[in-house]
């Protein structure tokens, strides 16, 4: 088979924020970037992102609340030394895209705007509207394409190029053609965001379906802290599409069907702006109490109606058209019906301070980076503040921009590749459009989506994860009997749905067995059978590994603790 090799000095995956904004570095100091998305880096979920950017930018905020916050807010599960890094350099962050051309609200003294958000101690978030991300990824795209960035838009990566350690390359098939071809550089990053997709009602893309993780831990590199997912509070109800925690910063009230403001008796300080872990179980102890509202007792209240019309047309007017469209409910007449929803994922492909995958808790791969939502440098820890995912994917995008840019210096060598090393793919590909099985893709993909929201949800226990790793096992086994009906090789959407399906399948199983080991609650991980955290035995991360045979087998490293001692979480 003629599978032609494009050379680089670099090659990222992803051109979200966190991939554009590396890309830009990168080749502003002079290296040969290719960037390879499937989606138009404008179709990347980074521009669906509404609310905001966090930075301690106001004279009566500052750097070490912000650490605080995002420390607490984590359940003490961040690395402290990533925290102090990311959080440092948040206001310089927005300084810089926003001398790039991002143009933020802002005040009436002409400063950037900041709104509240959950478990902020101020108001924080730099926004744009309702439309932050939108704006941020269109100024850091233009600029990277300015500076001669090229992007080859949608190619589909399906395997990394990885022996004895180093990484040296992807392989990536041409959605226009399927033309197979490798990509050999030397150094590979993944930016490849989200992967909320696994469950039922999700506020993601319909491209979340982290392919960078099952890409990676299919090479037996560990996957780190995967039981982390977060649920955040308000998704329309019935399709968990976003209502930004903007719509809650402005001053929006949650409500059940018996009129009871509820989240007085959850968190009576915080109220509303408690962190997302929290208010999203509360709801859902509401709706399980059967407080609920809406036809199957699924939803509750979100109420904006005393904000008034003209302010709503203001800050919230992309919420207030979802509301109207999905739902057909106008936030400025009535309540709208919300409910929790599938949102962010804490944990991804394990990486130090400056991007370096790990391949194990004290071991680093060379030659293999990440950033942006796939990646786990742990900022997060057990549950992500509003608004700091936009703020982790801008700051360290460019920052492991510029780590790769010095290891390239540092004489980071190309190790060749030859053009065998396309053959799993290239397997993979011909064995999904020549399966001739019983099973469907969209059947398979259901299944897995219901089931991973009902046993792996919000509220977990040994029982129900037990029983979705069998569940697992099973469609992991039917997955192999697949069969697709479109066999041609222009833009088959068919063949991508099944191969994103291997992927989501793969990175389910780390989802659950974190789940299954970490005996505990931690921000959103909540075990019914375990409802304490627990620091002596669980003060740690995981790190999973998956063999040849899908088995998963699990070890702990340290959290990188700091000036903040874990305490008890009150809001
Ligand atoms: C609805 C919504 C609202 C949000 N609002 C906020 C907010 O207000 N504030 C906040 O801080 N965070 C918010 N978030 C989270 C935040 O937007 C994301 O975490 C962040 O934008 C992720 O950026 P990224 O660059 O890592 O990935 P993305 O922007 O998701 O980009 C991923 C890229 O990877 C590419 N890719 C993936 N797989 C492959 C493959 N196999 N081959 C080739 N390319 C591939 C895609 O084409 C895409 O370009 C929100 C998220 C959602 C879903």
């Amino acid at each position: 088979m003629d599978v032609p090799i494009v050379i680089a000095d670099v090659v990222i995956v992803g051109a979200g924020l966190a991939g554009c904004a590396a890309a830009r570095e990168l080749q502003k100091r002079g290296k040969r970037v290719i960037v390879l998305t499937k989606l138009h880096p404008l179709r990347s979920h980074s521009g669906a992102a509404q609310g905001g950017v966090n930075a301690a930018l106001s004279d009566d905020d500052d750097v070490e609340l912000h650490m605080f916050d995002t420390v607490k807010g984590s359940d003490y599960l961040a690395d402290q030394d990533a925290v102090e890094l990311m959080c440092s350099k948040a206001p310089e962050t927005i300084r810089w895209i926003e001398h790039m051309g991002a143009a933020f609200s802002r005040r009436e003294d002409g400063r950037i705007a900041q709104r509240p958000f959950g478990g902020q101690s101020k108001p924080r978030a730099c926004f744009a509207k309702d439309r932050t991300g939108l704006t941020l990824l269109q100024t850091i795209y233009e600029q990277a394409d300015r500076v001669g960035v090229q992007f080859w838009d949608e190619w589909y990566v399906a395997d990394i190029l990885y022996q004895d350690g180093k990484a040296y390359g992807v392989v990536a098939y041409n959605l226009r053609d399927l033309q197979p071809t490798i990509f050999n550089a030397k150094a590979v990053m993944f930016a490849t965001g989200g992967y909320a997709r696994a469950f039922k009602i999700n506020s993601n893309a319909h491209a979340n379906t982290g392919d960078g993780l099952s890409i990676v831990a299919r090479h037996g590199l560990p996957l780190e802290d995967m039981e982390f997912v977060q649920f955040h509070p308000s998704g329309l109800a019935g399709s968990g599409i976003l209502i930004s925690e903007a719509a809650r910063g402005e001053g929006g009230k949650l409500y059940n069907s018996e009129g009871e403001r509820f989240m007085e008796k959850y968190a009576p300080e915080k109220m509303e702006l408690a962190p997302r872990d929290v208010v999203a179980r509360a709801i859902m102890n509401e709706i399980r109490e059967g407080r609920g509202v809406g036809p199957d007792k699924m939803a509750v209240y979100l109420d904006l109606t005393h904000l008034g019309e003209e302010k709503i047309m203001e800050r919230l007017p992309e919420l207030r058209d979802l509301a109207i469209t999905f739902l057909g409910q106008d936030m400025v007449k009535e309540p709208i019906m919300i409910t929790v929803t599938a949102h962010y994922s804490m944990g991804g492909i394990p990486v130090d301070i400056g991007g370096h995958v790990k391949r194990s808790p004290t071991e680093l791969t060379e030659g293999l980076y990440a950033a942006g939502e796939c990646a786990c440098v742990s900022v997060h820890g057990a549950n992500r503040l509003g608004a700091n995912s936009l703020l982790e994917a801008l700051f360290f995008g460019r920052h492991v921009g510029n780590t790769i840019a010095d290891d390239l210096e540092r004489g980071l060598e190309l190790r060749e590749a030859e053009p065998e090393e396309a053959e799993t793919m290239v397997k993979e590909i011909d064995t999904i459009l020549h399966s001739n099985g019983p099973e469907r893709t969209a059947e398979l993909r259901q299944e897995l989506q219901d089931t991973m929201f009902e046993n792996c949800g919000v509220f977990r226990t040994e029982e129900s994860l037990k029983k979705q790793r069998e569940i697992l096992k099973e469609l992991r086994q039917r997955f192999k009997r697949i069969r697709i009906d479109d066999k041609s090789k222009t833009f088959n959407t068919d063949l991508q749905e099944a191969i994103e399906l291997g992927h989501m399948l793969d990175y389910a199983g780390f989802i659950v067995e974190g789940a299954i080991a970490r005996k505990e609650s931690r921000g959103a991980h909540y075990r019914e059978d375990y409802p304490q955290r627990d620091d002596e035995n669980f003060l740690k991360h995981t790190y999973a590994y998956m063999d040849r045979e899908g088995n998963i087998s699990i070890e702990y490293g340290d959290v990188v603790l700091g000036k903040f001692e874990p305490q008890e979480r009150k809001y």
